[in-house]
């Protein structure tokens, strides 16, 4: 099995790279690398005889064509996009062109390709298309998304991947393409680049920074450990049922003021310099339109595939503030390339 897999320098598209090769697969890595891509996320596969990498523009038809020529892949999985909510605010178009155009030319490449297998390949291909559960809105006090959810995105970067999602489907109704859509809730993990909430908190609390939780912290999210998403991910690739969406989640939901105070108590045990960290929490301003709430109902994927969380949420902070502390040459060399940690996505007056 050769899976192509978009956006694998970045965080989740590497741990499924990781995990595919580590399960016996062959895998074409393809991204433009952007600046949220990292080479150093694969190092560990880079000199495997299974795995290659392709750099490339999603929206780069030739090039993609030209990848998919050339490696002849079973599957595709699709995970190459902008992911910065914030950064969607400053610079929305940015997610129109690499999600919704892009995600359109990998869906037209793959037509023409698939449309070129010989049985078996051709029946046996998948193109699966990897979003989030920010394409279904906010919840209020109460309720799960499931997959029946009605698409209510809110910010650029949501409403772009919800286009993505309804392209994905289309392709599906209208060509046949084989397709299968995953809608994951927030991951959290190893090697995430350090804008998003967990890594924020932890790589600023380790400069001695303050730490900003976004209006009261009251906003709820379900965490994911981005290994049990790259077991989900495979999961649906190997057996999920074409056409069909999948939620995944990490019963896991928490209201961030409580997850920064969880990754505070866990940098206090193993990095005593400048405890107690929970007194560097500062409250700024809030996200334009922030989503109030989002908890996941997985039970179709666990019904139907067998698959559930490994991770708990306690365990997985201990082991990615560890991992942060471990490795502070990761973060620092991302600092040397121009990575600031300022504040992104305020709506100016
Ligand atoms: P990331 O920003 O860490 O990685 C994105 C990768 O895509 C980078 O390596 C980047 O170079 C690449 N890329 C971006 N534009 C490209 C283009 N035009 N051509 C080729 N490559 C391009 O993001 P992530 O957090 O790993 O998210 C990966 C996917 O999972 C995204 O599709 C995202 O919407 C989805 N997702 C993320 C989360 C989350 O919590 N991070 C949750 C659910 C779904």
């Amino acid at each position: 099995m050769k899976i192509l897999i978009t956006g694998g320098a970045g965080f989740i598209g590497s741990a499924v790279v990781r995990k595919a090769i580590a399960d016996g697969a062959r895998v074409v890595n393809l991204d433009a690398l952007t600046y949220s891509a990292n080479l150093e996320n694969v190092a560990s596969v880079a000199d495997h005889p299974a795995y290659a990498f392709e750099q490339a523009d999603i929206c780069d038809r030739a090039a993609v064509e030209a990848v998919f020529r050339n490696h002849q892949p079973d599957a595709v999985m699709h995970l190459a996009a902008e992911s910065h909510v914030d950064r969607s605010v400053e610079g929305p178009l940015d997610f129109v062109r690499a999600n919704i155009v892009g995600t359109a030319v990998m869906l037209e490449v793959a037509r023409d390709y698939w449309a070129s297998l010989e049985e078996p390949r051709r029946s046996a291909f998948r193109f699966h298309h990897v979003s989030t559960d920010e394409v279904f809105g906010a919840l209020g006090e109460d309720g799960e998304f499931t997959e029946e959810t009605p698409y209510d995105p809110t910010s650029p970067y949501s409403a772009s991947k919800a286009a993505a999602d309804h392209l994905v489907r289309a392709w599906g109704r209208t060509f046949k393409l084989p397709v299968v859509i995953t809608n994951c809730s927030n991951n959290y993990g190893p090697y995430q680049f350090p804008e998003k909430l967990i890594p924020t908190v932890i790589t600023r609390a380790l400069e001695g920074k303050s730490i900003p939780v976004y209006g009261d912290g009251r906003q709820v999210r379900d965490w994911l450990h981005v290994e049990d998403h790259a077991d989900a991910l495979l999961t649906v690739l190997a057996n999920g049922k074409l056409d069909e969406t999948y939620c995944i989640g990490g019963d896991a939901d928490h209201r961030n003021i409580d997850v920064v105070r969880m990754i505070c108590a866990e940098l206090d045990k193993v990095a005593p310099a400048n405890t107690p960290h929970a007194d560097k929490i500062t409250f700024v301003t809030d996200r334009p339109a922030h989503d109030f709430r989002y908890a996941i109902d997985a039970s179709k994927i666990e019904r139907e595939l067998g698959w559930t969380p490994r991770v708990g949420l306690q365990a997985g902070l201990a082991e990615t503030v560890r991992w942060y502390v471990e490795n502070p040459g990761w973060t620092q060399r991302i600092r040397e390339r121009g990575f600031a940690s300022e504040r992104l996505g305020l709506v100016k007056a």
